[in-house]
């Protein structure tokens, strides 16, 4: 088949290259032409495992443009990943969208499918396909079918070849059978066909399902702090259960990501829209907003205020295996440690440079002079009065005891549970995480 898709990024980008790995030619397009160069020289944009490899591999079924009339106009099929961020209420900001519709509708050629990969509020689908069809320049038919994305970031190829489900949410046989064949070399994965709403549904209530999943546990290991339980010990009880299920109930700082924050919240301003109100949705995000200065207030256990300490902060972005920093803890910690008078060293493989970019748009660029990005764990963290652990990516992970032992004074507050208390117990090691008892 002949694939187009809108934007390339970590949606976008994954389905293409995994769609050319079963056999399609894929034309991958994006307004920014950095990216495109990019792609162009055989480099992936964004930092996922296996993707760069899969780039390689496809490479002569692949191509990226920012020619987007032509490449609407020669497809079967559409696919549509670009963003869909909050806006300041709250609600998705559905601009990105529309944008390609409209630059779909003013160039297709033939009849063909579009299909909504971006996440979108329950009766986008409807409404884009009636303003496709406003807009259109030829008579062709377009029909507009919802198809939403369940990778996660850091395994996205792996979640794209091997998902749990592929949800196609149709309103006629045409679109089924236009995505069953595009999906047809993706095997031994269950299709879940349904209406688009249902569709649309599935999505915002899977990822909320999720947020809520680690805002219970996370609440749960606040009281075991109070109470002397063990999180740990609680969520491997509890995992047996297979009605609750052993995943998601690492117990941390909070979620954060380019899905969670926003889903849960676009769901809440949703249903709010319709007069009803999404309590537990609504608790979700309060309990994660709250969860992510929870390292910062036990720091008030050992220093009044961080004025004139250095601060090491190990890990930036919102899990490992990603360089996004999107919504990440570590985004509204470092400039709370700035103000609070602290000099900050920071370290990740590999997100030191958007921080550094997210820092300068969501700041400023004194703040960002305040910060020394480190090159290794050992510089970050020689001298430093506390180190703070927002990420548990595999090297922070693997440090030993020991090898904090150039700190001046070996303060360590693990908001990603990183550590075995009965090795972290050493005489000279203050070592906090969240819902384990405190062993000093
Ligand atoms: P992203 O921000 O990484 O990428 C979006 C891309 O779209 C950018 O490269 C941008 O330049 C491009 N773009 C914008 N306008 C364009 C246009 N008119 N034509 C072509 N390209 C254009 O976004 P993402 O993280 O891949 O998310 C995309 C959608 O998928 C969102 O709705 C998101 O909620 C959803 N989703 C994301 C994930 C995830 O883990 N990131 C998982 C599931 C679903």
């Amino acid at each position: 088949m002949n694939i187009a898709i809108a934007g390339t990024g970590y949606v976008g980008l994954c389905t293409g290259v995994c769609m050319a790995h079963t056999g399609h030619y894929v034309t991958c397009v994006d307004i920014d032409e950095q990216k495109i160069n990019l792609m162009k020289s055989g480099k992936s944009p964004i930092f996922e495992e296996g993707l760069e490899e899969l780039m390689t591999l496809n490479n002569e079924r692949l191509t990226y443009t920012t020619d987007y009339i032509n490449a609407y106009q020669n497809a079967d099929i559409i696919f549509i990943g670009v963003g869909t961020p909050e806006k300041k209420d709250g609600s998705a900001n559905l601009s990105y969208v529309y944008n390609v519709a409209k630059q779909i509708a003013h160039n297709v050629t033939k009849d063909c499918v579009v299909v909504v990969k971006s996440t979108v509020p329950i009766g986008t689908n409807d409404k884009i396909e009636n303003f496709i069809k406003s807009e259109l320049k030829k008579p062709v038919t377009i029909y507009v079918a919802s198809n939403p994305e369940f990778l996660a970031q850091g395994t996205a190829i792996r979640d794209t070849l091997h998902a749990s489900r592929i949800v196609i949410g149709v309103e006629n046989q045409y679109s089924e059978n236009i995505l069953r064949q595009a999906y047809n070399g993706f095997k031994d994965i269950p299709i879940v066909v349904t209406n688009r709403r249902s569709a649309e549904m599935i999505k915002y209530a899977s990822n909320d399902f999720l947020a809520l999943k680690i805002s219970y546990i996370n609440e749960i290991a606040n009281l075991c702090e109070l109470i002397g339980a063990d999180i740990q010990e609680v969520t491997n009880g509890m995992g047996y259960d297979e009605r609750i299920g052993d995943k998601f109930l690492n117990a941390g700082i909070g979620y954060g990501g380019s899905c969670f924050p926003k889903d849960t919240k676009a769901l809440h301003w949703l249903a709010s829209f319709h007069d009803y109100e999404i309590k537990t949705i609504k608790a979700a995000i309060e309990v994660n907003e709250q969860q992510k200065f929870k390292l910062f207030k036990k720091s008030r256990k050992y220093y009044e205020s961080l004025e004139g300490l250095t601060v090491a902060v190990l890990g930036l972005t919102f899990k490992p295996g990603t360089d996004d920093l999107r919504e990440a803890p570590s985004l509204v910690n470092v400039p709370l440690f700035v103000d609070d008078g602290a000099i900050v060293k920071v370290w990740d493989p590999v997100g030191s440079e958007a921080f550094k970019n997210a820092m300068e748009r969501e700041h400023n660029s004194e703040l960002n002079e305040k910060v020394e990005y480190c090159d290794k764990i050992e510089e970050t963290l020689k001298e430093a009065d506390i180190c703070f652990i927002f990420t548990e990516w595999p090297e922070i992970k693997a440090l030993e005891p020991k090898d904090f032992n150039n700190m001046k004074d070996v303060i360590i507050l693990d908001g990603r549970n990183c550590y075995d208390l009965n090795v972290f117990s050493g005489k000279n090691i203050k070592y906090e995480s969240i819902g384990r008892s405190l062993i000093s």
